[in-house]
C-alpha cells in the first residue's frame, strides 16, 4: 500500500499505548523532540515514538487516524517467542515466519513455517517420506502432547498424507489456520529444545536443596 502526503501540517498526534516490537513489553510510547505529520485528504497521521521501557528505548514509526487511533507500526508487531537454545538456522526461520505473519503476508508466512518444521526434522534426523510422517517419528525422541501430534492432521501445510505439498495448498491456508500452526510450530520448538533446560534446571534447584 502506498501512502501519499499530498499536503501536510505538522502537530502532535495523541499519545498511544501498545506493544514493543522489539522488547514485547505494553506501555505508552514517548514522544520525541520532532512534530508528528498530518495528511489532511486522507486523514492520517505519520510520526516516530519511542518505547518507554528503558531497558529498551526502541523506536518505531506509526501510522495513526485522525482520532489518533494506531492502524500500523514499523517494524510491525511480532508474535513473541522464547528462542532460547534453539539452533541458528531454525530460529532464523521461524522469525522470518513471524515478521511475514506481523506484515499481513500469511502464504509467505505458512511456507516458512512449514520450512522451520522441515529443518526440525532434520536436525534431530527424524525419517519419514514426508514431513506429516516425519513429526509423527518424532514422537520417539521428544515429549509431545499426543493431541497435538492428533491436531497436526488438521493443518494443511504439512500436507498430511500427500509425498509433495501442491503450491496451491498455501494459497488455501487463511489467517486463523496460519496462527494456530504458529502456536503449533511453538509447542514443537519448545518441546524439542527447551523442555530438557527446564528439567535441567529443576534437577539442578533440587541438588540445591
Ligand atoms: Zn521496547
Amino acid at each position: 500500500m502506498i501512502h501519499k502526503i499530498e499536503s501536510s501540517k505538522a502537530g502532535s498526534a495523541k499519545t498511544f499505548a501498545t506493544t514493543c516490537t522489539h522488547c514485547g513489553n505494553n506501555g505508552t510510547f514517548q514522544n520525541l523532540p520532532v512534530q508528528d505529520i498530518f495528511e489532511p485528504k486522507y486523514q492520517l497521521w505519520y510520526g516516530s515514538r519511542k518505547c518507554p521501557n528503558p531497558k529498551c528505548n526502541g523506536h518505531i514509526f506509526f501510522i495513526a487516524d485522525a482520532g489518533g487511533n494506531l492502524l500500523k507500526t514499523y517494524p510491525s508487531l511480532k508474535i513473541n517467542f522464547n528462542s532460547e537454545r534453539i539452533p541458528d538456522r531454525i530460529k532464523n526461520t521461524f522469525d522470518e515466519a513471524l515478521i511475514c505473519h506481523g506484515n499481513n503476508c500469511f502464504i509467505s508466512s505458512a511456507i516458512m513455517i512449514r520450512k522451520t518444521l522441515e529443518e526440525i526434522c532434520l536436525d534431530k534426523e527424524s525419517d519419514g517420506k514426508n514431513l506429516f510422517k516425519r513429526i509423527e517419528n518424532l514422537k520417539s525422541k521428544i515429549i509431545l502432547p499426543e493431541e497435538l501430534i492428533n491436531g497436526m492432521q488438521e493443518l494443511r501445510l504439512l500436507g498430511n498424507d500427500a509425498a509433495h505439498i501442491e503450491a496451491d495448498t498455501f494459497e488455501k491456508i487463511g489467517k486463523d489456520e496460519l496462527e494456530i500452526s504458529i502456536e503449533f510450530t511453538k509447542e514443537i520448538l519448545k518441546a524439542v529444545y527447551q523442555y530438557e533446560s527446564l528439567l535441567e534446571k529443576l534437577r539442578s534447584l533440587k541438588k540445591e536443596i
